[in-house]
């Protein structure tokens, strides 16, 4: 055993691991899957890893993971149907980066434009915009949390003649809503806008709305021209990372010189981790794209049985069609806590990512019905 730190230490950080370890079977409220294993990649972390630059140009120094950065690029980038002579992405540290990345080259393409998002849109969505001072109007939802397309018609025609850059939410944060980009499109032809510029923020539902049938239309295919995921939501990994895929040609956009690292500063950030490209790249190896699609239908599954169990019991649940939230009335503060349920306006929900298991949810149900 090292000794670098003292016994004191050491007991911390062993009460640190037993107060994680006990809170981890009670996670169905918040979208991590917390069912991954890692342990082949921990001979790595004694190693630094830096992506600095754009993961297609590699840097002068050899401490990175560019070529399996490109490979989780290039899987999601066919996943989401990217054009493949016009296609560029990297691995990002969440969804939020991902978002502000994606509305800062739709700033650079229509510096002008307003950029209209829902009122379930992630709260992501309007810092980006203030950040870069980017007009906004906010589209009213209908009760599912899906964007009112005659609200987002009206305030389109408000301009008229003028490109708008609009964000769908696939997977709004509580109700796991999704704004349709078809009928985005459509809205817009509509109103009479001159160009539009449509970000898909897919970082809760992406990867299983574009495994499952029916087929929702969100990705380049139906039009979307850029979409950001989160990587520790669907997927699973230790620390937060995400991807964002943009129109390769829209990269150029925000290029600058590579001044001395030897690759373009063309990310949000300068440095960037080197480890999650390679947590990514491992989980694609491990279970490929039937393997998602697999997680994606056994979540699907237990989401059912909960509503079902929900039901059951009496108590006031709903659900929005293929998702895997289960909305519930809020229980009381105690059970809230303990099983950490994402709460508002005396709603709750239950999110049965991959990790979340039937006996989970027995257990939650059971709770429920000793509730006084
Ligand atoms: C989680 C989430 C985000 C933010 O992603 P982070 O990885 O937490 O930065 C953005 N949009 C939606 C819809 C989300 O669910």
């Amino acid at each position: 055993m090292l000794d670098y730190v003292g016994g004191e230490a050491r007991r911390r950080l062993r009460d640190f691991e037993a107060h994680i370890q006990a809170a981890y079977p009670l996670f169905i409220g918040f979208p991590g899957s917390v069912d991954f294993s890692y342990q082949e990649l921990y001979p790595l972390f004694n190693y630094l890893l830096n992506n600095v630059g754009d993961p297609y140009i590699e840097p002068l120094h050899a401490l990175h993971s560019a070529p399996m950065e490109r490979e989780v690029v290039e899987f999601f980038a066919d996943m989401f149907r990217a054009p493949k002579d016009d296609r560029w992405g990297y691995v990002t540290s969440g969804g939020t980066e991902g978002n502000l990345y994606s509305l800062y080259v739709a700033r650079e393409l229509m510096p002008k434009a307003v950029v209209l998002y829902s009122d379930a849109a992630h709260y992501s969505i309007p810092k980006a915009t203030y950040l870069l001072r980017q007009k906004t109007r906010v589209v009213r939802t209908r009760k599912t949390g899906e964007m009112n397309y005659a609200d987002l018609t009206k305030k389109m025609a408000a301009h008229a003649g003028k490109q708008v850059i609009v964000v769908a939410t696939i997977g709004t944060t509580m109700t796991e809503a999704k704004d349709n980009v078809t009928t985005i499109r459509d809205a817009g032809r509509k109103a009479g806008v001159s160009g539009m510029y449509i970000h898909s923020d897919a970082a809760l539902a992406g990867i299983p709305t574009a495994l499952l049938e029916p087929r929702w239309p969100f990705d380049f295919a139906d039009g979307a021209d850029s979409i950001s995921i989160s990587g520790h939501k669907f997927i699973g990994s230790p620390m937060p990372c995400g991807v964002v895929i943009v129109r390769g040609h829209n990269r150029e956009l925000v290029r600058r010189p590579a001044e001395y690292t030897g690759s373009p500063d063309i990310t949000i950030t300068g440095s960037r981790n080197g480890h999650a490209p390679i947590f990514l790249w491992y989980a694609i190896q491990r279970w490929g794209i039937e393997g998602f699609r697999g997680r994606a239908q056994r979540s699907l599954e237990l989401a059912a049985y909960a509503h079902a169990e929900l039901q059951r019991i009496g108590w006031p649940a709903w659900r929005n069609p293929n998702t895997l939230t289960v909305m519930l009335a809020s229980p009381a503060r105690e059970l809230i806590y303990k099983w950490q349920l994402a709460t508002y306006e005396g709603w709750s929900h239950l999110i049965c990512m991959p990790g979340v298991t039937r006996e989970r949810v027995d257990a939650f149900i059971a709770d429920l019905t000793k509730q006084p």
